[in-house]
Order: structure tokens, then sequence, then C-alpha cells
């Protein structure tokens, strides 16, 4: 299957910032290359990305290229925001789908919610609707998603963390691998591995010389 993912917006978005200075895209990119690393661990997967670190790729121009790829399912990554750029307390995630409500667009934003949640521990502000260009002008299941408030002072730091942006990763690629029953790829052949134990040096380098001349690997660990 196909896979879009999308980092709202680009580095040098006026506004998109925290109100110390972290971009919103830094977030988005980060999250969004975490998510492509994991689906690419899935059988007769293929993700592209919507969006490039050189400028901030019009909306038409990512809705565009998913329609022409013809890509299954649409992820736009974003972090929220609250009033003019001061701290507040507005917090917490939320995934949005296109006002027509499309079933399999519920289906996906809600596991990605729950995912979401669960593993950042995060308000539950749920499913909303929104007519975005990306949920409107797609052919295929959209979604995007709210990763937490960059105007609220707490969320802004996580927001920072490679380990948040990593647990947003993993809970969007689970989500979809759900979705879209996704199999791991496997890990190749199975391997068995012989430890033996000498008191003498010499004993072991004299196994492992037969070892290495009847062609197998062997090393010595003092
Ligand atoms: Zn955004």
């Amino acid at each position: 299957m196909k896979i879009m993912l999308d980092a709202g917006h680009g580095y040098c978005t006026p506004e998109k910032r925290s109100p110390d200075g972290m971009r919103e895209y830094e977030f988005n990119r980060s999250a969004a290359s975490l998510a492509k690393e994991l689906l690419e661990n899935y059988q007769n997967v293929t993700v592209y990305l919507a969006h490039s670190d050189e400028r901030d790729v019009p909306l038409t121009e990512r809705t565009d290229l998913a329609n022409r790829l013809n890509v299954d399912c649409y992820v736009s990554i974003h972090a929220n925001a609250y009033g003019t750029g001061a701290w507040n307390s507005a917090g917490g995630i939320e995934t949005y789908i296109h006002p027509s409500r499309p079933q399999e667009a519920l289906k996906l934003a809600q596991k990605i919610q729950r995912n979401l949640i669960h593993l950042t521990g995060l308000r539950d502000r749920g499913i909303k609707t929104a007519d975005f260009h990306v949920l409107r002008e797609t052919k295929m299941t959209a979604v995007l998603v709210e990763c937490g408030f960059m105007t609220n002072k707490e969320e802004a730091a996580l927001l920072r963390t490679p380990v948040y942006r990593k647990r947003c990763a993993q809970a969007i690629a689970k989500a979809i691998a759900e979705q879209y029953g996704l199999k791991r790829k496997s890990d190749g052949p199975k391997q068995y591995k012989v430890q033996v134990t000498f008191e003498e040096r010499q004993e072991a380098e004299k196994l492992e010389g037969n070892l290495r001349n009847d062609g197998y690997k062997a090393v010595i660990i003092e």
C-alpha cells in the first residue's frame, strides 16, 4: 500500500512557532520521518512525503501529488497553537477529519487518537471535523493530527524532545498498521548460536581455528 505523510508547513513558515521559538515544522518533520521509518518495517508499504525541508510546499501541490500517486492514506502531522503567541493553558491532542465524515477516515482518526493518548498521556480533545484543504482535496482516506500545543509551556517542552516525537510517530504508525492489517517484515531466517567456555586461551584459539576452517564465523571473548 502507499502512504503519504505530510509534515505541516515548512521551516520558514511565519508565525508557526512556540512563544520560545520552536518552529512547528521541526516537530512535524521529525515525527513524520520517524513514522516513515516505522512504517517501512511492514510488508508491501511505500511511504511518500508531501513536505520538503527546502520550502513550504503549497497545499495544492501536496494534495495533487497524493492524488497523482494514488496513495491509499494521507496523514498530515501538526502541532497546535491557541491565541496570539503567548503561553496559555489550552492543551491536549485532537485529530481531524473532513466534515463529510468519511467512515474510513473516521476509523483511522479514532485509532490514531487512541494510540496518541495512550502513548503520550496528554488530554484527549477527541475527533473533530474541519474543512481543511488536505482533508477536502485528497481523494483518499485523509486525517490531520494536532499532537499537542506549542502555546502550552509544558507541551511545547515535550514537543521539542526526541522521545515525545518518537511516541507520536509510534502512535501514528501503529494506528495505520492496525487499520490496514499490515504485517511486519520477517527478521530473516532463524539463526542458532553456540557458546563454549575454556579455561585456557590456547584451547579457545584451537577451536576457533577449526571452526573457521570449517567455514563458520567464530569469535573469542575474554
Ligand atoms: Zn500546523
